[in-house]
């Protein structure tokens, strides 16, 4: 049976980045040589690198003055790496979710951090606004998808100190005005590689502004001036990345990948409210994630809860069930995800309310 794969991270990736991968483990750039096993000083390696760093610029259109680097530790090292960098006194931090709390945690340890909103309370199920950001607050940080509750902020709003953005599982949805961001990092294995590679896009001129001794390997800076090569880094995933970078521009760009990732939330979110079954987890529209949709069983239904997931899973979905958190469901609609596979859950949906109607 096919599987339609709705995992929130790893999660689904092109079958090109998944083919070139593979090739290049056997035979990588006709070197007779495993991907595996080569330097990263080679000339091959630093070719890949180097297109990879071109290609999130041409994506992405990042503007003259940023630097794009490619380093180990995930998006959580980035929680402590942001501070240490960028945290002379005060910080502000959005909290719209579990990873946004991670973040601002770690930020704690390195000076006062201001939470400028928070939407725990009713376990994030909307984006706070009318919020002020303290004016002497040395940047602003925000998560722009929560992954882990179905909430996304898709505006790049102007801010008046330095915007930082956890972009982990949105990047390569959609266009981004970069020059409204001081810093966005995140994670590749939501939407354009394999675990192990995080990706930081950072403005030169926020760096060196920090009073504090900063480690070598924790300094911005050291990548930047080593190429993001400072050390190993995590050379198949960036094969991997490089691969999906080629596929995001052979399909259209994100441009093209926005107006699909539209209309498949449609798609679902609209089975979603017409479905006597369930109901969405976020109510407001507008906050409402292109990346992770998020829906429980509506009132007088919620004994299904189990049924409807083994059902979905018999029926070849994978990677359904919500966050433990939240309980219900959560189908992630990543950019690699075909329209084909949000078409097949609606109609497991529909078969689920025909059979417990
Ligand atoms: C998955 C995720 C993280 C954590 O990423 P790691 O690479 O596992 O550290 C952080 N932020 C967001 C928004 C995520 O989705």
């Amino acid at each position: 049976m096919k599987k339609h794969n709705f995992y929130a991270g790893p999660s689904i990736l092109p079958q090109f980045t998944i083919d070139e991968t593979a090739k290049a483990i056997k035979d990588f750039a006709g070197t007779g040589l495993s991907i595996m096993e080569v330097s990263h000083r080679s000339k091959e390696v630093i070719a890949v690198m180097e297109e990879a760093q071109n290609l999130f610029k041409e994506l992405l259109n990042i503007p003259d003055g940023y630097t794009v680097l490619f380093l180990g530790g995930g998006a959580s090292t980035q929680f402590l790496m942001v501070p240490y960098n960028l945290l002379n006194k005060k910080a502000a931090y959005l909290v719209t979710g579990g990873w946004a709390s991670k973040a601002c945690k770690e930020a704690k340890q390195f000076g006062e951090v201001v939470e400028v909103a928070s939407s725990k309370e009713t376990t994030y199920n909307y984006i706070p606004t009318g919020w002020a950001v303290p004016e002497d607050a040395d940047y602003l940080h925000i998560t722009t998808n929560n992954t882990l509750y179905g909430t996304q902020i898709r505006e790049d709003f102007d801010c008046k100190v330095p915007l930082v953005a956890d972009m982990s599982s949105d990047i390569f949805s959609r266009p981004v005005d970069i020059s409204k961001y001081s810093l966005i990092y995140g994670g590749a294995q939501k939407n354009l590689a394999p675990a192990g590679i995080t990706f930081v896009i950072v403005k030169n001129d926020i760096l060196g502004k920090v009073e504090r001794h900063i480690p070598t390997m924790m300094d911005y800076k050291t990548h930047i001036e080593n190429d993001s090569m400072f050390n190993t880094p995590p050379v198949l995933p960036l094969y991997a990345a490089l691969m999906t970078l080629r596929w995001l521009k052979n399909n259209g760009g994100l441009v093209e990948m926005e107006r699909k990732n539209i209309e498949k939330a449609k798609i679902l979110y609209d089975e979603i409210e017409r479905n006597p079954l369930f109901k969405p987890t976020i109510k407001n529209e507008k906050d409402r994630s292109l990346m992770n949709i998020c829906f429980l069983m509506n009132e007088g239904y919620e004994h299904l809860e189990k049924d409807f997931n083994d059902f979905a899973a018999k029926n070849g979905m994978i990677g359904i069930k919500g966050h433990r958190s939240t309980g219900g469901f959560r189908a992630s609609t990543y950019n690699a995800l075909p329209k084909e596979s949000v078409e097949a859950l609606v109609n497991t949906m529909k078969e689920f309310e025909s059979i417990n109607k």
